[in-house]
Parts: C-alpha cells; structure tokens; sequence
C-alpha cells in the first residue's frame, strides 16, 4: 500500500457528456471532501460505501461544475484503497480545471497505470486480469475483445492456476521422497509423477499454440500482396476489405509515400507494408519488379500471390512462384470469369483460391483460406489465450522447466535435482500471473498503461 493518494482524470480528454475524475488512497475521502459539496449538505465522509451523492464542485467559494460524487471504501473498491469518482460535464479545460483544483487539495498526480497497480498490489487482480484491461479498451474487432474478456474473467489465470497445481503436487512428492527415500511413500510413484509433468506440459503447449492466432487477432497480420501489374492485386484487396480499408499515412500525390495500408478481412486485420506499387498498375518502371516482391515476401508473415488465369504464365510468374514459401502463401488465381489460359498444375502444392475479384466472386473462400493458413479459425476466443510477450516468455520458460525435469529423470539425475526443475517451471508460472513478481517486472507493466487507468 501506499500513502500517497492519487488522482487522475479517467476518462478521454475531449468533448464528452460525461467526464471522471478518480481519487484513491487513504486520503482520497477527504480530498474530495474539500472540493464536493453534497446539495443535502452531508459531507462524502459520512457516506457508506457505494454511495453517491449530488452536488458541486467550488474553488474559493465559486462554483466550477456540478458533479455526482461516488464513494467506494477499501477494500471494496477497484483499487482496494478509499475511491472516491468524481462525474462532471466532460469537457477538456473543465477537467483540468477540477483535477488541479483536486492536486491543490492534497492529491498526487497518478503515474501511468497506478490505479491498476495498486489494484494488483492490494490483491484486487492478478497480472493476466490486469493486462487484458488494455485488450479491453483498446480491441478493434469482436474477437479480440471476447479475448479480452476472456482473460479479464480469469480464463488464463485458471488455466495457469490448474497447471501450478500440477507442479506443486508433483514438487510435493519429490519433497516426500527426499524425507524419507527409504520408505515406501505414494509420493514416490513414478508413474503418478510423471502425469502431473505431463498434464501440466500439455496445458502449456495448448496455450503457447493459440499465442500466434492471439497474436494476429490483436495485431494484424503482415501482409504482402505480390503479382505482376494488372493481375487484380487491387481489386481483390477492395473486394477482401469492402469500406473497411484505411491508409494510415498518406502523404497526397504519390502512391510511393504510402506507409502502411490495413485491410480488414473478415476480422482479420492484414497489415499491408509498403504498398507502393500495388496501385500503380501503369508505372512500368516500378511495375514487374520480382526484386521488390521478393523483399516484401521475405519480411510477410502471410503472402498472397495473385496471378491472371486469362493468360498463359511468362518468366516473371516462373520467378515470383520460385520465391513463394508455401507455408505462408495463398496463391489467388483471379480472373475466372475470363478464358482460362494458365498452367494450373505449377500451383499444386500451394493453397490456392480461385477468384473473380471484380464481382466479389471468391471471396468467402478467401476470408476462409486466410483464417485457416493464420490459425485464428481454429481459436476459440473465449478461451484461456496468452495476451502478450512476456505472459508468452513465462509458459515457454514453464514448458522449458518440464522438459528439464524429464530430461534430468531419464539421465537418472537426483529427484533433488529434477525438483529444481520443476521449481523453476513453477516460478515462471507465479511470474506469469503475479504471485511471485519482482518490483521491477511490476512497474515495467504498468508503465505501459496510461494515466487513469
Ligand atoms: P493490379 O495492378 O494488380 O492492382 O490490378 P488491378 O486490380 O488494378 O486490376 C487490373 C485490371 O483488371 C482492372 O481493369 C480490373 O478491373 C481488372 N480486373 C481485376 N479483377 C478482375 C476479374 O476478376 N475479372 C476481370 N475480368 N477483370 C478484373
């Protein structure tokens, strides 16, 4: 706990209806006690928990807004600390105004993500709850916020949880056996033992396989559109993202300045670097380019390579099919609706779609090719899914520590030293969902939360 109390505006400066104010701490009652004047006259402290009352706020006796006031006591609040949360109108220099007037009355700034720190420090979350609050507010498609919410339920943290009970029950008979190795102890049943390594590996695996899927749905995926001029590359990106196409920078005149281009495909987002060329179907200079597809090929993570059926395959396809990793690539043969002249035996070993992209034709094939080949069709979003990095590099350090112990049981190691082993997978488990975290680790979160939250 801390003895500062803190305030901070909790809600988006702008021009809103509504805007909040958030104080917490031990003080936080009484800080809002000198800038709240209830209309019934009844100061904030005689109030119970959950309570809230109407009122204004004054400076120096004049009024600055009127405001409903809504007190929460410890431990029953978000932080588990006194909150009081302060509604006023919500307009940006009326917020600044009351968030000073409230610092002047003996409030500390919030730092980035403090509220949310202090709700982990108090008990009030676990680290994977914590985190998904970001995914909550910020997800830009229904998937993502199901697993959001997932985590933010307490999916990840149960599943955690079921894989720690594991540990611990198999680093409880290694204790018993290290007590009395001569004794004939349940504890020393190896087959028992290894099922607890087993189960707990297996949780693990199931949870670092739906990371990248996770991964694609809150991020993107990167994407490179790669063919010749005039194959359609356009048109399918336009049939792939209907109005939901966007330009994040785009400095006017030149195709080439364009930075990123996103494309919403059946809410999957494709994060389309470096675009330059793709719409300019009549600059020959930059046209066939198999060097510059080649570059944006090795640095995608999905590739779609579109090629025209109503002509014959010349040596720029040879060379761009040479170059396509299949593992990563959908090859769109487009334009069906024409006489087909392609060699389509060259794609046998590829993921292929065929499309009309300018009727729409193929599109649901597509969005499914694409759901399959980034493995978000098989992700079940409200399952317990990793939300970020480092929750990834706890469960691999985890799965790293089961493999060590069955690698130090088969070398007929010591079951001291296989307990080490699983003391360490057991430790990267408490560090993914905060039972056992460093100082350091903590801050280095929640710093990358905004102020307010
Ligand atoms: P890009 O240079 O690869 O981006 O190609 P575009 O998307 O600009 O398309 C080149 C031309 O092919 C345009 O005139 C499109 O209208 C046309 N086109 C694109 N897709 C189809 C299709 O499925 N069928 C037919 N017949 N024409 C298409």
């Amino acid at each position: 706990m801390s003895d500062r109390t803190i305030a901070a505006i909790a809600t988006p400066l702008g021009e809103s209806s509504i805007g909040v104010i958030r104080i917490s701490g031990d003080n936080a009652i009484a800080v809002a006690d000198r800038v709240f004047f209830a209309f019934s006259g009844k100061p904030l402290s005689d109030l119970k928990g959950y309570r809230a009352a109407y009122g204004e706020i004054k400076k120096d006796g004049a009024v600055l807004d009127d405001a409903v006031a809504l007190v929460f006591k410890a431990p029953k609040s978000y932080t588990g600390e006194d909150v009081v949360e302060i509604s006023v109108h919500g307009g940006r220099l009326l917020l600044l105004d009351i968030l000073r007037l409230i610092l002047e009355n003996g409030a500390a700034p919030a730092e980035p993500g403090e509220f949310t720190k202090r709700a982990f420090l108090n008990g009030k979350t676990d680290l994977t709850k914590a985190e998904s609050i970001m995914g909550l507010i910020s997800a830009k498609s229904d998937t993502e916020l199901r697993l959001s919410r997932a985590a933010h339920i307490g999916k990840t943290s149960k599943k955690t949880e079921e894989i720690e009970k594991n540990l611990i029950a198999a680093d409880a008979s290694i204790a018993a056996y290290s007590d009395y190795p001569d004794e004939d102890i349940e504890g020393l049943d190896p087959e028992s033992f290894l099922k607890m390594l087993k189960n707990a590996e297996k949780s693990l695996c199931e949870m670092l396989s739906s990371y990248d899927a996770g991964r694609i749905i809150r991020e993107g995926i990167q994407t490179a559109i790669v063919g010749k001029p005039n194959v359609g590359k356009s048109t399918v990106m336009n049939m792939l993202s209907g109005c939901e196409r966007s330009i994040v920078t785009d400095i006017a005149g030149t195709t080439r300045d364009v930075i990123e281009e996103t494309v919403n495909a059946g809410g999957i987002i494709l994060r389309l670097a470096d675009t330059a060329g793709i719409h300019t179907t009549d600059d020959k200079v930059e046209s066939i380019g198999v060097e510059l597809a080649k570059s944006r090929i090795d640095s995608a993570e999905l590739v779609l390579a579109v090629f025209d059926c109503s002509k014959p395959l010349d040596s720029d396809d040879t060379s761009l099919i040479a170059s396509l990793d299949r593992k990563n690539t959908i090859v769109i043969l487009n334009k069906t609706d024409l006489e087909n002249k392609i060699d389509r035996s060259v794609f046998t070993d590829f993921r292929t779609v065929e499309t009309a992209a300018q009727s729409g034709k193929g599109y649901d094939l597509l969005i499914k090719e694409i759901a399959d080949i980034s493995g978000t069709a098989s992700l079940d979003p409200d399952s317990a899914v990793l939300m970020n990095e480092r929750q990834r590099a706890c469960a691999v350090r985890a799965l790293d520590g089961i493999k060590e112990a069955y690698a130090a049981l088969e070398s007929g190691n010591t079951m001291d030293a296989v307990g080490i082993c699983v003391d360490d997978a057991l430790s990267a488990l408490l560090e993914l969902t905060g039972k056992r975290v460093t100082n350091e680790v903590t801050d280095e979160i929640f710093r990358r939360f905004c102020v307010g939250k």
